[in-house]
C-alpha cells in the first residue's frame, strides 16, 4: 500500500513568514549554510512519517473537526542542532499552551495508532539547513508575536531538490 509523509504544523502569516525569513539572513554570516524558502516556513507541532493512504485521507478528514485553543507565543531566540546542522528560531521556553496542544493532539493521534516520538517538544521553526558553523549571532532580533488559532496537516512529498509541502486539511479555527 501506498503511504503519505505527513506532519501537522503552525503555519505562519505571510508577514510573519517574511519576518522569518529575516532572521535567516541574518544567522547566515555567521552559520553559512541554505535558507528555506519563505513561503515554506513553519512550526512542526507533531511529525508523523509516513502513514498509509487510507489513514491519511481519514486523518485529513477528521482534522477540520479539531480545534487548536489560540495562544499567543513568542519566538525570541536562535537554536542550533548541531547534528542535523539546523539553525532556527524558536521561543525560550516552550510556552504551556504549545506544549498541552502538542500533547492533546498526540493522544488523539494515538487512537490512530500513532505514538509520539520519545524526545521531548522542541518547538522550533527551521531556518537554515546544512550549517557549516554552529555559531548563530548572540542576539536575535526583535522578539516576534506569533499568535496562532489553527495547526494545518501537511503531506511532505519527495521531489530531485527536496521535500515539497502541501496542506491538505486544517482545524476548525476559533469561532468558526
Ligand atoms: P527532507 O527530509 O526531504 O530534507 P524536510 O525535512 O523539509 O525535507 P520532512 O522530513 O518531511 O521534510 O519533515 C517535515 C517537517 O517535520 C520538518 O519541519 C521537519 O523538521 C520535521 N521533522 C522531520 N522528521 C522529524 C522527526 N523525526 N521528529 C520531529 N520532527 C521531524
Ligand atoms: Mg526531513
Amino acid at each position: 500500500m501506498s503511504t503519505v509523509r505527513l506532519f501537522f504544523a503552525l503555519w505562519p502569516a505571510p508577514s510573519l513568514a517574511a519576518t522569518l525569513a529575516a532572521w535567516a539572513e541574518q544567522a547566515r554570516p555567521s552559520c553559512g549554510g541554505r535558507v528555506m524558502r519563505t513561503e515554506t516556513l513553519h512550526l512542526t507541532l507533531a511529525f508523523l512519517g509516513p502513514v498509509d493512504a487510507a489513514l491519511a485521507d481519514e486523518l485529513a478528514a477528521a482534522t477540520p473537526e479539531r480545534r487548536l485553543a489560540p495562544e499567543d507565543m513568542t519566538l525570541d531566540r536562535y537554536g542550533v542542532f548541531g547534528r542535523q546542522r539546523i539553525l532556527w528560531a524558536g521561543p525560550g521556553d516552550t510556552p504551556s499552551g504549545l506544549q498541552a496542544a502538542h500533547d492533546e493532539l498526540w493522544q488523539w493521534l494515538s487512537g490512530f495508532g500513532l505514538a509520539a516520538p520519545p524526545q521531548p517538544f522542541r518547538p522550533h521553526v527551521t531556518l537554515l539547513r546544512n550549517i557549516e558553523h554552529a555559531s548563530p549571532p548572540a542576539d536575535a532580533p526583535a522578539p516576534l508575536a506569533w499568535r496562532y488559532d489553527r495547526m494545518v496537516l501537511v503531506a511532505s512529498e519527495s521531489q530531485s531538490g527536496g521535500s515539497r509541502y502541501r496542506i491538505v486539511a486544517q482545524s476548525r479555527p476559533q469561532g468558526a
